[in-house]
């Protein structure tokens, strides 16, 4: 587990100034949530953590380290996006094996890993299916246990459980919180749902028109 920090983070898309001047910290081992409307930066913020972009001004630190521009690879983060995002040409584990097969670990690891990684989200028995063929909670399982199965020190989620339907999505939350108090990771989860932040987070940054309120 990493703390967060930023630290006067700017970004602009032309003369479109989309956060401005964002400061916060989140503590090792926090569920933070970011909440804000549509359009107030969310997906933005998550982007420059995650290293997908890089801000206009300002710092990022993990541990107090600048990470500002290292690319997403050498940032130890497990990313969940909003759709998933799932290779559609991979079965399930071969999708969840991905960021080990990159880092080269040793395939009887990978098995290993993966096996536990599928444990920790609950789900069994579907390895070879591709991704195509799983119910939406199925899918949101596989990305999860990819973001998850390298042990990163930071999780990222992006409105991970927009997608699914309101009595599915109330189980999952209640996953995610537990397996996060299990890893004991620092987790950041983006949602325009109120309800949802309040019932999850430690803390959260409520954002508008991309600033903090
Ligand atoms: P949210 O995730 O809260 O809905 P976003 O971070 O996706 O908000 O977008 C914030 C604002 O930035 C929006 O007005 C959006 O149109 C704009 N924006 C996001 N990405 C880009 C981009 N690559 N180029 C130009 N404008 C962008
Ligand atoms: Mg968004």
């Amino acid at each position: 587990m990493k703390s967060i920090e930023a630290r006067a983070l700017c970004k602009n898309y032309g003369t479109a100034q989309v956060l401005q001047n964002v400061d916060f910290t989140i503590q090792k081992g926090e569920l933070f949530t970011i909440l804000g409307p549509s359009g107030s930066g969310k997906t933005t913020l998550l982007s420059l953590m995650a290293g997908l972009a890089e801000p206009s001004s300002g710092q990022i630190l993990f541990d107090d380290k600048d990470v500002t521009h290292i690319p997403p690879a050498g940032r130890d983060v497990g990313l969940v996006f909003q759709s998933y995002a799932l290779f559609p040409n991979m079965n399930v584990f071969e999708n969840i094996a991905f960021p080990l097969s990159i880092r080269k670990v040793p395939k009887a690891e990978i098995e290993s890993r993966v096996a536990s990684a599928l444990d920790m989200v609950r789900l069994k028995g579907v390895t070879d299916r591709r991704t195509n063929q799983l119910s939406g909670g199925q899918q949101q399982r596989v990305a999860l246990a990819r973001a998850l199965v390298f042990q990163p020190g930071i999780v990222l989620l992006d409105e991970p459980l927009g997608a699914l339907d309101r009595q599915l999505r109330e189980h999952m939350q209640v996953e995610l919180k537990e397996l996060q108090r299990a890893l004991g990771v620092t987790m950041v989860l983006v949602t325009h749902d109120q309800e949802e932040a309040l019932s999850l987070s430690d803390r959260l940054l409520l954002i508008d028109k991309g600033r903090v309120q």
